[in-house]
């Protein structure tokens, strides 16, 4: 396998994934248990613990 999918993570971000949405930039990432995950494409990268960014 040379894919490199993260974690058990059966669905797609969306506006109404439940997932908290986090302005990155142009885009918006997603808050998964304490981690930022960056959709691209048919996955998401998850970019590790969110920082306090109050
Ligand atoms: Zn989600
Ligand atoms: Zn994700
Ligand atoms: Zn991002």
């Amino acid at each position: 396998m040379s894919d490199h999918h993260h974690g058990p993570h059966p669905h797609e971000h969306g506006p109404n994934c439940g997932h908290e949405q986090v302005p990155h930039g142009d885009h918006i990432d997603y808050l998964v248990d304490g981690n930022l995950h960056h959709p691209h494409g048919d996955h998401c990268d998850d970019l590790g613990p969110i920082k306090d960014v109050s």
